[in-house]
């Protein structure tokens, strides 16, 4: 199947390269050249705009950062809404603001297409090993038209209600890995500050209750000092301000949330942005003058 893909990222790229694997023709789109290179090398025509791509395809996929990327792609000058052809069907697998996923919707079925929002959770391995999980939200009729494709890249695809639904879903996931995330920050330089070796209690507490995949995948990286992303903090504040925002309209407070957020924050404040978020044990470390590491 001729499918455009747009935005080859982490996440994007190895997606793309198991579309190619599954054997479908990629019509490739990224702002960064090299971004395209390693699907261009397998065989993926490398297009100049989001239109060119969409004019050639009768599946349209996005994998950007945000809401505004996603907006700017669809419907900006040389978007895709400027290429679709009538039937087409655009899934936007970017995690984020799910009233911006209802209102590009609206859009896309104005231009004769079709529209799922699809959020991936599973991070970079698993957009290697085609294992990511798929969340999605649209009419269950274009939903099952598209699975197979996504299902190619992922072991889950599964449609939670109307459009905007998977990205409200990614919300709660965004929500309970950051939770995660900061229990254990908080658990493991409690321990190392009392003296305690980290990597012990990681091996004693592994097989508990306490024992998750965030803890499996997360710590390794903590003991290792190793922040390379994975999944950027400047990405996950993305997220919890998009949590953060979709309360405030329901007019619901997020007091977990908001706690995690600030100290996120912090950290982006003071350079860390770009770092895993597994880094969010350096807030605890900073203060204390800690450091979580194999002893
Ligand atoms: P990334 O920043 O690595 O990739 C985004 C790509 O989009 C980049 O290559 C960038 O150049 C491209 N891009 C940006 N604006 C563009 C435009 N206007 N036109 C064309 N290309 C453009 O991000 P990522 O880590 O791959 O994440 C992508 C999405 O998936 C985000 O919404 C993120 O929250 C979500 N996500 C990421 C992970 C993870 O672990 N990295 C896991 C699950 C979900």
């Amino acid at each position: 199947m001729n499918i455009a893909f747009i935005g080859l990222g982490i996440m994007g790229k190895p997606m793309a390269l198991n579309l190619i694997r599954a054997g479908h023709t990629l019509f490739a789109v990224d702002i960064v050249p090299e971004a395209v290179e390693a699907v261009a090398s397998q065989g993926a025509v490398v297009c100049k705009t989001p239109a060119e791509a969409a004019r050639q395809a009768g599946l349209v996929l996005t994998m950007l950062p945000n809401s505004p990327q996603v907006r700017q792609v669809i419907k900006g000058p040389q978007g895709v809404l400027e290429g679709l052809k009538p039937g087409s069907v655009v899934v936007d697998m970017s995690s984020i603001d799910p009233n911006v996923s209802i209102d590009l919707c609206a859009k896309v079925e104005a231009a004769g297409g079709e529209m799922i929002d699809a959020p991936v959770s599973g991070g970079e391995p698993k957009a290697i090993d085609g294992t990511v999980s798929f969340m999605c939200g649209g009419k269950a009729q274009v939903f099952e038209g598209v699975k197979p494709v996504l299902g190619a890249m992922g072991a889950s695809v599964v449609l939670v209600g109307g459009i905007g639904s998977g990205n409200m879903t990614k919300l709660a996931n965004q929500i309970i890995v950051a939770g995660n995330i900061a229990a254990m920050a908080e658990a493991f330089a409690l321990a190392t500050k009392a003296g305690v070796d980290p990597e012990k209690v990681f091996e004693a507490v592994r097989g508990g209750l306490a024992g998750s995949t965030v803890l499996g995948a997360k710590m390794p990286m903590v003991l290792g000092r190793n922040f390379k992303p994975g999944f950027r903090i400047e990405l996950h504040i993305k997220d919890l301000q998009n949590a953060a925002s979709a309360a405030e309209a329901l007019d619901m407070e997020l007091p977990l949330t908001a706690g995690i957020l600030a100290q996120m924050r912090a950290l982006d404040a003071r350079g860390c942005g770009g770092l895993d978020h597994s880094a969010l044990v350096q807030f605890y470390e900073e203060k204390e003058g800690i450091e979580v590491k194999k002893q």
